[in-house]
């Protein structure tokens, strides 16, 4: 069946009173996604069918987003919402606790097979609090205590950043949209092995793209890599702020410097997502050099595409500064 975008909002308003009717009869599902990266390989299990909506887009970071009254509505309309989870998108906590009824949330951290790891912490690596504040205020004002603080806040979010991982959330993405719209079931499971397929050779081909700059001692802005640095046995040793809300004072400051100095970082890597003036701060006059690191793809149209750019963005960065090229 054709989609007709002309028809879109009648259609809405006429499910809206008709819910309980048979979704497989649907022209189209309405999927909304989080993040850039969950939008891409979403749109990538979709393609043909229909195209997802995507919540955080441009330079936002979801670590203090704010749904604007559109996308508040647009969740409500939705069949199905992919997000990571709690501990990234806090903000979705609450519009879909209130949607649970009509909306599928599909959190993708737990999705089956996903390799997931702790936040870091002592060392150079501080325990980090994404979410986990909003977190702990959502729960708070709602009371709601479904999802256990502690595994909240000990579960390090970024899981995208491994295409392993991502392949983990392509069979949860095909698994949940073939049961929303059983009519377009094939479609989904052809593209979603077509994407797996992909993400496999992106995996050797990063994997053979980073490892001659293996060694090299580097710091990010904030602790998102660990998926990455563990995929690719990278020497990652430090995060420049603590929490990506907070911004490091004077004695932090000072405290990466003598970090750098003293394990010889290369490279220091800002975020488009926060201000690149504290980076320069720290490795003003010194012989480390600057590189960006973009975990969410701000500049890189949404779509198919984007989650492969996004990957080989990082490992495009990371191997340009470490190698000194
Ligand atoms: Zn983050």
């Amino acid at each position: 069946m054709q989609f007709n975008p002309m028809g879109s909002g009648v259609l809405k308003k006429l499910l809206g009173g008709l819910l309980l009717l048979p979704l497989m009869a649907l022209a189209q599902p309405q999927v909304a996604a989080s993040i850039k990266p969950v939008h891409s390989l979403v749109s990538g299990v979709m393609q043909g069918v229909g195209e997802p909506l995507l919540l955080v887009s441009g330079g936002a970071s979801p670590h203090d987003y704010s749904l604007k009254p559109s996308e508040a509505r647009a969740i409500n309309q939705a069949h199905v919402v992919f997000w990571i989870g709690p501990e990234l998108e806090s903000f979705l906590l609450r519009p879909l606790d209130n949607a649970k009824n009509q909306v599928r949330a599909v959190a993708l951290l737990d999705a089956p097979g996903m390799k997931l790891l702790p936040l870091r912490e002592g060392g150079a690596w501080e325990p980090h609090s994404h979410g986990r504040d909003g977190h702990d205020r959502g729960q708070a004002a709602d009371g709601d205590d479904d999802h256990g603080r502690a595994r909240v806040a000990d579960r390090d979010a970024h899981v995208w950043l491994d295409p392993v991982n991502a392949m983990a959330m392509v069979h949860q993405i095909v698994a949940v949209l073939g049961e929303v719209d059983a009519a377009h079931r094939a479609d989904y499971q052809r593209n979603g092995a077509a994407l797996i397929e992909r993400l496999d050779q992106l995996n050797r081909q990063l994997a053979t793209e980073l490892a001659p700059v293996r060694e090299q001692p580097y710091l990010v802005f904030h602790d998102a890599y660990h998926y990455f640095e563990q995929r690719y046995d990278l020497n990652a040793i430090g995060s420049v702020v603590v929490s990506a809300e907070r911004r490091p004072g004077a004695k932090r400051v000072m405290e990466i410097q003598a970090r750098i100095r003293d394990l010889q970082a290369r490279c220091v890597f800002s975020e488009p997502q926060f201000q690149p003036a504290l980076v320069e701060t720290i490795i003003a006059g010194g012989p480390v050099r600057r590189g960006v690191l973009d975990p969410l793809g701000a500049e890189l149209p949404p779509g198919p595409d984007a989650y492969f750019q996004l990957l080989q963005g990082l490992a495009t960065s990371l191997r340009v500064c470490l190698s000194g090229a």
